[in-house]
């Protein structure tokens, strides 16, 4: 497996399959990797991993600094799981002092609902920033994303499709600890009573299932969520692609339940897919 730190080589990487990360890999980024393995024989093409802890997505009180950083251990894991090349560039690499760094526009679906935009204002211009200059340095056919940030997998889907990028996006289904805790490079963060406490977010997805409408799915998440301690940002269902409200709609499908909280200095996020009972 070869280590780029620069644009130097990259293009021997063109036309990949490219999994973009922020590093502290765990078995939730693997998933991405193996897919990305898959999606790439088929093509033919080579995999390429990118590591790189971005500024621009993190707001001034955040966990930029303290963000774990393990590079020997991802290059290690990289590998195992069939990646190609891992770019691990410097920021410098990616925003160079004597360019401008360009901004898109952000689609709606960034700047509408409400949720992780009402909670981190211009975290989505940082994702959608990094992710077309990492686009613009890999020059990807296709990128594989998770579901577990799934406003964040909306809107480079939207971004991409208003650039009209010609890179087709593959997501991938949430990883989860055999509790149910979705794995998260932050979770190390956690006590062992704050690691309990956050399994309430994905306890409050099932019980949403059991609930015949919106409002009362969002009721009863919050009540367990909340009940468990954990500060809640939000706890809805909402439309899966515009992630707008819905209220008692019908007929229903393509919905999504999604719910957010802080567990101490814990931010944890949690969603999945949401169908009513009956
Ligand atoms: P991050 O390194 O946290 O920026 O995440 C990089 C990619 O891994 C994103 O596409 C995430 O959605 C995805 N990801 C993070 N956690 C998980 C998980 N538990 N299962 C599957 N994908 C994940």
């Amino acid at each position: 497996m070869i280590v780029l730190n620069s644009e130097a080589g990259l293009e021997r990487f063109a036309g990949g399959v490219v999994v973009p990360t922020m590093g502290a890999l765990h078995a939730g980024h693997l998933l991405l990797i193996r897919a990305a393995r898959e999606a790439a024989d088929r093509r033919g093409k080579p995999v390429l991993v990118t590591i790189f802890v971005n500024p621009t997505q993190f707001g001034p009180r955040e966990d930029f600094s303290r963000y774990p950083r393990t590079l020997e251990a991802d290059l290690l894991a990289c590998e195992g799981a069939g990646a190609d090349a891992v770019f691990a560039p410097a920021a410098e690499v990616v925003y160079p002092s004597d360019r401008p760094a360009r901004v898109p526009a952000l689609p709606a679906v960034a700047t509408e609902p409400r949720l992780e935009d009402a909670i981190r204002p211009g975290h989505f211009a940082g994702v959608c920033q990094v992710v077309l200059r990492l686009f613009e340095l890999t020059r990807p056919d296709a990128a594989v994303f998770g579901e577990k940030d799934w406003q964040q997998l909306q809107v480079v889907s939207a971004i991409v499709r208003q650039e009209g990028l010609p890179v087709e996006i593959i997501p991938r289904p949430t990883v989860r600890e055999p509790d149910g805790l979705a794995l998260s490079s932050r979770n190390q963060f956690l006590s062992a009573a704050e690691r309990q406490r956050g399994l309430s977010l994905s306890r409050a997805l099932i019980e949403a299932r059991a609930q015949p409408d919106a409002p009362s799915a969002e009721r009863a998440m919050r009540r367990i969520v909340e009940a468990a301690g954990v500060e809640v940002d939000y706890a809805v269902v909402r439309h899966a692609t515009t992630l707008m409200p819905v209220g008692r709609d019908r007929p229903v499908g393509n919905r999504r339940a999604l719910v957010a909280g802080r567990v101490g200095s814990v931010r944890l996020l949690d969603n999945a897919e949401w169908m009513p009972v009956g």
